[in-house]
């Protein structure tokens, strides 16, 4: 990775085709994209790769079944199809997870017709799937599922769609841009457009998040990829209208112990009919989802206790002996889904689920959409782009992008043939011996191939190979990765979106903080008052996504 003030020099002094405002996974999949191309590409983030929504998602890669009870064929045709290439393309991050639906006496659907449903859901991908779905009588749905109630149960299905990790996923997709060629810099906040005397837009003006100094960049036309944040960053134009009515939903996490599940479970809330999932998660259970209305700051949206007693109630409706209460909640996190608000706009492309609004000044907004359909999403956005370019005199050739054939980084160099299991055995090898199973696989699931490469840095610093909390399998040289190759310059997104450990450990990483930072001062050259500053803000991070329990 370029050094900071080469990068920000860079950024100054080049000419973009195309300057990409938001590192989610669709600000990532449209760099990716454009770059692939030919185009040549910076892409701004204000704070971490997959801050906003992007690492704060249901973790799901799926076709959203329940779409087909509104006959909406073609997007479940899309997203199932996706599925199929991200699993094919990333394997070791996106993999196949079966789904229990169980039916009761007052379930909102019947057996018969969620039978039917999963039929259309497995013929839309012409069967190919890791198996194909199953139903369960009342005994057997009982016995597969034994924690969840069985009173009123009138039988179950187990059909299979995917999970990710979506932070790594996002950062995978970012990572491949900038191995293309794009130019991406974190903590770096679009403040301004910047427009000549006829209006149209020729760059953007950005501070600097880490120093304060303000910098401009120049550009042909400008991708505002900023989910949640889309209106904000269109106001910056004058744009006051709002293309969208974003909507909270929060997630919470308790040991799986406490809620041994062996598949993931689809649940209608008893109170509302809403579709939630409990999704097993390693040593963890997730539950979610939420959706409320939200009209506060997306940067401070967090979970209230209204929102996990919502998700507690159904837990105890539908897993009466788990005695579930709020002292199980390990962690919780909560997004902003970025939905288009209906009817407003002056949208060139309107789908049900995103939309694309060009401004003939040159900036092109991509609002809503889903994890699971971000790649088709993003070649769509740069296809405007491109027009736009090609209006505006733009006359190079470009390629196709081939983001349907391109692996993913951690997949690149599996060698052909190679099992998970054989590959762990290379990691424990490559590491001198240093690391153990547990870390190995863990490595393998999170990094793929490169975790070979992490695992080579610890022979020569065996402390790489130390664990960062004593029972958990993560280590010291994630941390080294994340800086050097993962554009990690915050303890926050070490301990949020490289570990996990914010939302795993039991303590939410602060047994393990000093360490970490430590290890963060050192590569990145921090004073002894900036790492100080660092801790505090992580301790502050954790306390506000604990405050619901004072409420
Ligand atoms: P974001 O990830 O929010 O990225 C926007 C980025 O823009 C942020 O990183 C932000 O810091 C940056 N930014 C903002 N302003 C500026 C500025 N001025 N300058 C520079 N950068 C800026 N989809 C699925 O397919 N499967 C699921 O299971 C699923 N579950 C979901 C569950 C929940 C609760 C939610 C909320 C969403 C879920 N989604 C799911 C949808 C999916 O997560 C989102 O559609 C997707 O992550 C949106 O990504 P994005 O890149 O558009 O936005």
């Amino acid at each position: 990775m370029p050094k900071r003030p080469e990068l920000l020099e860079r950024l100054e002094s080049q000419h973009y085709d195309m300057i990409v405002v938001g590192g989610g996974i669709t600000g990532c999949g449209v760099a990716r994209d454009a770059t692939r191309r030919g185009l040549k590409v910076a892409l701004i983030e204000a704070r971490d790769v997959a801050y906003g929504t992007s690492s704060r998602s249901s973790k799901l890669i799926h076709g959203g079944l329940r779409y087909l009870e509104q006959l909406e064929f073609g997007l479940v045709w899309e997203a199932v199809n996706e599925r199929r290439n991200l699993e094919r393309l990333a394997p070791h991050l996106v993999s196949a997870q079966s789904f229990f639906f169980p039916i009761y006496s007052h379930s909102p659907v019947k057996l018969f017709t969620l039978k039917l449903g999963l039929w259309v859901y497995e013929a839309l991908v012409l069967f190919r799937v890791p198996h194909l779905h199953r139903s369960f009588g009342v005994k057997k749905a009982a016995l597969e599922e034994p924690t969840l109630k069985s009173e009123e149960l009138r039988g179950a299905t187990l059909y299979w769609d995917c999970t990710t990790n979506d932070a790594r996923l996002t950062l995978e997709t970012a990572i491949d841009a900038q191995q293309q060629g794009a130019d991406l810099a974190t903590y770096c906040k679009v403040s301004e457009f910047l427009r000549d005397e006829s209006g149209q837009i020729t760059g953007v003006g950005l501070t600097d998040e880490l120093t304060g100094k303000t910098l401009k960049v120049t550009g042909s036309c400008v991708v505002n990829a900023t989910g949640p944040w889309s209106d904000r960053t269109r106001a910056l134009m004058g744009h006051q209208g709002h293309l969208l009515r974003p909507t909270k939903g929060i997630h919470l996490v308790v040991d799986s112990a406490r809620l041994p599940i062996q598949h993931a479970i689809v649940l209608h809330h008893p109170e509302d009919g809403r579709i939630l999932f409990c999704v097993p998660w390693g040593d963890r259970t997730y539950i979610g989802t939420t959706d409320t209305d939200y009209k506060g700051l997306a940067s401070e949206v967090a979970a209230s206790a209204e929102d996990v007693d919502y998700l507690l109630r159904s837990c105890l409706f539908f897993f009466p002996e788990a005695h579930l209460t709020r002292e199980d909640v390990v962690s919780t996190w909560a997004g902003l889904r970025p939905l288009i608000s209906e009817g407003e706009g002056d949208a060139s492309s309107v789908s049900r689920e995103h939309q694309v609004v060009v401004e003939p000044e040159g900036l092109i907004t991509i609002a809503g959409g889903k994890l699971t359909t971000y790649r088709r999403m993003s070649a769509e956005v740069v296809d405007h782009c491109v027009t736009f370019l090609q209006q505006h005199g733009f006359e190079r050739d470009l390629r196709r992008s081939g983001t349907d054939k391109a692996s993913f980084p951690g997949a690149v160099d599996w060698p052909k043939g190679t099992s998970v299991e054989d590959m762990e055995s290379r990691v424990i090898e490559a590491s001198g011996g240093h690391l153990d199973k547990e870390s190995s696989s863990l490595l393998v699931s999170e990094y793929g191939s490169s975790a070979l490469e992490i695992a080579r840095l610890i022979p020569e610093t065996p402390k790489l190979g130390e664990r960062l909390v004593p029972e958990r399998a993560e280590i010291l040289a994630m941390v080294d990765w994340a800086v050097l190759k993962e554009f990690a310059m915050k303890l926050s997104d070490i301990m949020i979106r490289r570990t996990q450990l914010f939302f795993k450990d039991r303590d939410q990483g602060l047994g393990a903080v000093d360490l970490i930072a430590q290890r963060m001062a050192q590569l990145l050259g921090w004073s002894p008052a900036v790492l100080e500053a660092e801790i505090a803000a992580y301790r502050a991070e954790v306390m506000q996504s604990r405050q619901w329990q004072s409420e």
